[in-house]
């Protein structure tokens, strides 16, 4: 009775709704098409499909497929149905929907109460500032936390984790201050662009360091492992609309910002945090801890814009928030030193492959893939994702592992994108991808990346647990060397990867723009990694006849971080409060402390990471 009661007033989810793509009017629609209200009719076996008022319905997932199983390309939708609104126009439809019983999968039934639950992120609890908050809710425990004194809180690290954490820290009114080793955004803007151009490499204003971290020049793709709708995603998406983000990233399937939304979005962050209250401080690198009775007491900053060299400052604080990312490599060390509780993690090492744009439109769309037309179409410029396992072959012996007991995947797909350098310094050389929102350019790239382990890192134990860092670095001074130097990176054909011979003739074009040199790839990797992604390429091409192809080309070297919980090190806290289990008044956060992958899982670890900590600086008193 409750139910059917329930149903009459409540809201039914509708999902695998599918539109064929010849009828979708395109990517950039979320609203109601006709053909998506014959698809919302066919599910609910509604005989006329015009009759279905439009305001009854909104898109909360759009996604594109265009998978082979399927007869033809579609957009899939999920779509949230307000059966009350459809009484109201259509009384009538009550005959054919009373009828359905939910279907998991098919017909999900929520009721009012649930669709009802507040998703609203802390800055519509406060929008005013400092002065004003009353309080904020945690969307993680529904909590309401009330400000009550101010403790001081350094956090370090301007990535999404330290500005996610500042922002909770600042609107509870906790003192923060915010400090970041690299550049604000247009500074930091104006130094890539050098980098671009003239080879000059600031090495703390770069692709990895600056405000906004180190997915600021990238894709800005918003995807994760750690579940889209669950509430801490859903306050961080909201939070980056609220700054700016196009409304979209909400209903997209596969949302993105790419690096010119970016940007803005992170001014309107930091007047924000400013307003708050919150002091940033950029050039501020965080060098040391000041350690007392195993107890954080504060940190030791040096001004990296000082000539001639830096001038080291003492700061006393009640908390450290440690939101570095995983370049830090210097701050890792000094963490070390502080006997800090850390332990290797497996990652992923491979190259960055790179093929024209329009190859892989056509390999993935077929005949579909001229309506693309460089992001400007209905259709969304294509992509991939690979998953490949791979047999081991033990390096000592060379015998084959009958198991599979590697994996070989594509990561940080960029479609229309680049390749771009992301050294922090000069004799190492490591590469990513970014693009702009439009994916306009006429190159598709991606990270080919085999999975490592502690076993791997066996020769560098010597570095305890900083053994996957050294592991990583080998590579990198290589591919730096192999580069003949300036940043050059070596590269080779695709086909010649694979038949390991140099590439001779001229190799394809590629996006870097600071040049590449053909080379062995065969000489950067043991053969191990080599072996492993030589057999997935073949495999792959298997599947997309055409991704083996002498127009695409390898470029080292690729280091991949970004499964759930991977970074080279983890530093050990503990589940509740987010503090280091080895030193009180630390909390690690984010990608370098090994909880976060990828902008979005970060920008949650440090958001609850905040939550965590206000909690134990009594910031809040329960519910108000
Ligand atoms: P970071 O973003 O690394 O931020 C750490 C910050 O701390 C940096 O700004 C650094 O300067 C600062 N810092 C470090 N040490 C100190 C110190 N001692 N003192 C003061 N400040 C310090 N992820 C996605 O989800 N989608 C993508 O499309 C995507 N594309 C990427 C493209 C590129 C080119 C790169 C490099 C990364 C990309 N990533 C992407 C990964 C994503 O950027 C990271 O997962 C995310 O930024 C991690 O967030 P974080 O806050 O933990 O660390």
């Amino acid at each position: 009775e409750e139910g059917s009661k329930g149903r009459e007033s409540g809201y039914w989810r509708l999902s695998k709704l599918a539109v064929p793509a010849r009828d979708d009017p395109g990517k950039d629609f979320t609203g109601i098409s006709l053909p998506l209200l014959q698809a919302i009719a066919k599910a609910i076996k509604f005989p006329v499909p015009s009759m279905l008022p439009d305001e009854a319905f909104t898109v909360i997932r759009k996604s594109f497929d265009a998978r082979k199983v399927l007869k033809e390309p579609q957009f899939t939708y999920i779509v949230d149905m307000d059966v009350k609104k459809i009484l109201n126009i259509e009384p009538r439809a009550w005959d054919f929907i009373a009828r359905l019983e939910p279907k998991l999968g098919v017909v999900e039934y929520m009721t009012e109460e649930k669709l009802a639950v507040d998703l609203v992120s802390m800055l519509n609890v406060s929008s005013k500032g400092s002065n004003n908050v009353l309080g904020i809710r945690d969307t993680h425990s529904g909590m309401i936390y009330r400000q009550q004194k101010k403790p001081r809180v350094a956090v370090i690290g301007s990535g999404p984790s330290g500005l996610f954490a500042s922002l909770v820290l600042g609107e509870l009114g906790a003192e923060v201050t915010l400090l970041e080793r690299g550049q604000p955004v247009e500074q930091r803007g104006r130094d890539i662009g050098a980098l671009a151009v003239r080879r000059i490499l600031q090495p703390e204003s770069n692709f990895c360091f600056g405000e906004g971290g180190a997915g600021t020049w990238s894709d800005g793709k918003l995807m994760t492992r750690i579940g889209k709708n669950t509430d801490g995603v859903q306050a961080v998406m909201k939070t980056f609309v609220h700054f700016g983000a196009p409304p979209n990233i909400l209903v997209d399937g596969k949302p993105h910002l790419g690096t010119d939304k970016l940007v803005p979005l992170l001014r309107k962050f930091r007047h924000h945090l400013r307003e708050l209250g919150v002091t940033i401080r950029f050039n501020a690198r965080v060098d040391d801890l000041i350690v007392e009775d195993g107890q954080v007491k504060g940190i030791v900053v040096s001004d990296v814009e000082l000539q001639p060299g830096p001038a080291s400052q003492k700061l006393a604080f009640d908390a450290v928030v440690m939101a570095v990312g995983h370049s830090a490599r210097d701050t890792y060390s000094m963490l070390w030193q502080h006997n800090v509780d850390m332990s290797p993690k497996s990652f992923a090492v491979g190259l960055r492959i790179e093929h024209p744009q329009e190859l892989i439109n056509s390999i993935q769309y077929s005949e579909l893939a001229a309506e693309v037309q460089r992001g400007r179409g209905r259709i969304p410029v294509a992509d991939y994702k690979i998953v490949k396992s791979v047999g081991e072959r033990d390096a000592e012996n060379e015998l084959d592992i009958a198991e599979p007991t590697r994996s070989c995947y594509s990561f940080c797909m960029c479609p229309g994108g680049q390749v771009v350098l992301t050294s922090t310094n000069p004799s190492e050389l490591c590469i990513n991808g970014m693009s702009f929102s439009r994916r306009a350019s006429k190159w598709a790239n991606s990270a080919l990346v085999v999975t490592v382990s502690s076993h791997d890192f066996k020769p560098f134990q010597s570095h305890g647990p900083l053994a996957g860092v050294e592991f990583q670095r080998q590579f990198e001074r290589r591919a730096a060397m192999m580069g003949g130097g300036n940043f050059v990176v070596p590269a080779q054909c695709v086909t010649d990867f694979i038949s390991n011979r140099l590439s001779v003739t001229t190799l394809p074009p590629s996006s870097y723009r600071l040049g590449v040199r053909p080379s062995n790839l065969h000489e950067l990797f043991p053969p191990y990694i080599t072996e492993a992604l030589q057999e997935s390429l073949i495999m792959i091409d298997r599947e997309m006849p055409g991704f083996v192809s002498s127009k695409a080309l390898l470029h080292g070297v690729e280091v991949c971080f970004q499964t759930r919980t991977s970074s080279p090190l983890q530093i050990s806290r503990h589940g509740e409060t987010y503090e280091s289990t080895s030193l009180r008044g630390l909390y690690p956060t984010g990608e370098g402390a090994g909880y976060a992958g990828g902008i979005l899982s970060a920008a949650v670890d440090g958001m609850y990471c905040g939550f965590a900590l206000a909690k134990q600086l009594s910031l809040f008193h329960g519910d108000i």
